[in-house]
């Protein structure tokens, strides 16, 4: 199909596609944008996301929910300014349990949601990753680094899948001459992250609230640094805004230890938790943390909510789940 002319972004209530809209991220961006006067659809096949969280929304008439997996065609009978794709399963033992779907919806997911910007004459945004850069040789990871990825490892199906998609976005935006947009999001946190999703936040809140044991993994000497999801959603909005192909970190610099981070944790919540040492799974990368220079300079963008401030936030509202 031929791409349509350019929709003008500047129509009064612009219409937003969100895929992976019932998922932690991707239920806030719907957030913003109903709160920043977008009409918003979302699109998502449930195997991660939740009904949760996009209830409050019922009823909302800028809204809608269409349960539908983003692998198969897209059809929507409605002009499309923007589409945002951010379908995936985005833990590590998500992706262990689904590799399929995973690699599934970073290529083939990819190629609808760029379609339907391509026929719609909207701009596409993919929600890449810092797995891109594998266990990274560069610290911190700066966009130009092309990272360390073991394509053949468990983490491989979703490193792969995120690389492919930049690769699509950008050849969409070669070829075809769609405005597209790449972030790259390192770990975030916050509200609507599955209790049971394994990644470290939910891990540790939950242990640490039950008074279980908070499994660190390694010696727990990795280092990851932690974004705040409002901040996360503000910097990609901002990107989506704003002019330019290249990719862009959008994270929180402030790096610490996993074993550091379990004794905020322990802090934070007031538990009688003690720290247990499990395996370190294959892989796991060693040291994470972004470089936002690009996001500070282009997007005048940088984290404002200081950890202790979000793990409250997030460990309230994982209190009356555990
Ligand atoms: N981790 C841990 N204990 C857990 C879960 C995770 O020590 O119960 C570690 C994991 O090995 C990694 C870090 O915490 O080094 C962050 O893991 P997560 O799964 O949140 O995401 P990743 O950054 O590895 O994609």
């Amino acid at each position: 199909m031929p791409v349509k002319k350019k929709q003008s972004l500047k129509s009064s209530q612009p219409t937003s596609v969100v895929t992976g809209g019932a998922g932690f991220l991707g239920s806030h961006l719907v957030d913003l944008l109903l709160a920043r006067g977008h009409k918003v659809i979302a699109i998502d096949n449930l195997v991660t996301g939740s009904v949760n969280n996009i209830a409050h929304l019922a009823g909302n008439s800028a809204f809608k929910f269409i349960q539908q997996d983003v692998t198969d065609y897209i059809f929507l009978d409605v002009p499309v300014h923007y589409v945002w794709h951010f379908a995936s399963p985005a833990s590590p033992i998500d992706y262990l349990e689904l590799p399929i779907q995973t690699l599934k919806v970073g290529s083939l997911g990819t190629h609808k949601a760029l379609g339907l910007a391509k026929a719609k004459g909207a701009r596409f945004l993919i929600a890449s990753t810092s797995e891109i850069y594998g266990d990274p040789l560069v610290h911190p990871q700066k966009e130009e680094y092309w990272g360390n990825v073991n394509t053949i490892g468990p983490r491989g199906c979703y490193d792969e899948a995120k690389r492919f998609s930049e690769a699509m976005t950008m050849a969409y935006h070669r070829e075809h001459g769609v405005e597209t947009r790449i972030v790259r999001i390192f770990n975030t946190y916050g509200p609507r992250m599955r209790l049971n999703d394994g990644r470290v936040v939910p891990a540790f809140i939950g242990q640490a609230l039950k008074n279980k044991p908070i499994t660190v993994f390694g010696k727990g000497d990795q280092t990851r640094s932690f974004c705040f999801c409002s901040d996360l959603i503000e910097g990609i909005y901002r990107l989506m805004n704003s002019s330019g192909v290249e990719p862009v970190n959008i994270g929180n610099p402030h790096e610490m230890t996993v074993l550091e981070f379990a004794r905020e944790i322990i802090k934070a919540t007031g538990s009688r938790s003690k720290i247990v040492f499990k395996p370190l799974p294959q892989d796991d990368p060693k040291q994470r943390r972004p470089d936002i220079t690009r996001a500070r300079t282009k997007l005048k963008w940088e984290p404002k909510v200081p950890l202790k401030e979000g793990l409250t936030k997030t460990i309230e509202y994982f209190r009356d789940k555990v």
